[in-house]
């Protein structure tokens, strides 16, 4: 794994936290984007060399909804950039940790997949590597 790509933050109300995250971060977020298969709304902001990402429910039922249902809203996720996903959860597979499903298309033009938090000490790890 290269470096932390971003940070995500599950948020209940997606123009709410963008006005307050550009306050805290003192920028504009970059762009606002949905994803239909995750059933979210992202918003991104640059912070150096990582990023932050805001995620909206778009759907009741998706992901994120659960998340904010359960414990909130707050920290979501911690996304890794990887250079060749497929080959980085091969050796994390044989390392035991757990992947939610396969590869799909994440936002920002991504290829993303999602560690279980159980295999993680707790955490939800995505990892990512740019689309050609
Ligand atoms: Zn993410």
């Amino acid at each position: 794994m290269k470096k932390i790509e971003h940070i995500g933050i599950a948020v209940s109300n997606l123009e709410f936290s963008n006005d307050l995250f550009s306050k805290l971060l003192g920028k504009e977020h970059y762009k606002i984007e949905t994803v239909e298969s995750e059933g979210v709304k992202t918003s991104f902001f640059v912070v150096g060399e990582t990023k932050i990402e805001l995620v909206e429910s778009s759907r009741y039922d998706s992901a994120i909804a659960k998340f904010i249902e359960k414990k909130g809203q707050g920290m979501h996720h911690m996304a890794f950039h990887v250079d060749d996903i497929k080959k980085e959860l091969e050796r994390l597979n044989k390392e035991g940790f757990k992947q939610i499903g396969d590869i799909k298309e994440g936002a920002d033009n991504k290829l993303i997949c999602f560690l279980h938090p159980k295999s993680t000490n707790g955490v939800l790890i995505e990892l990512c590597q740019e689309k050609e």
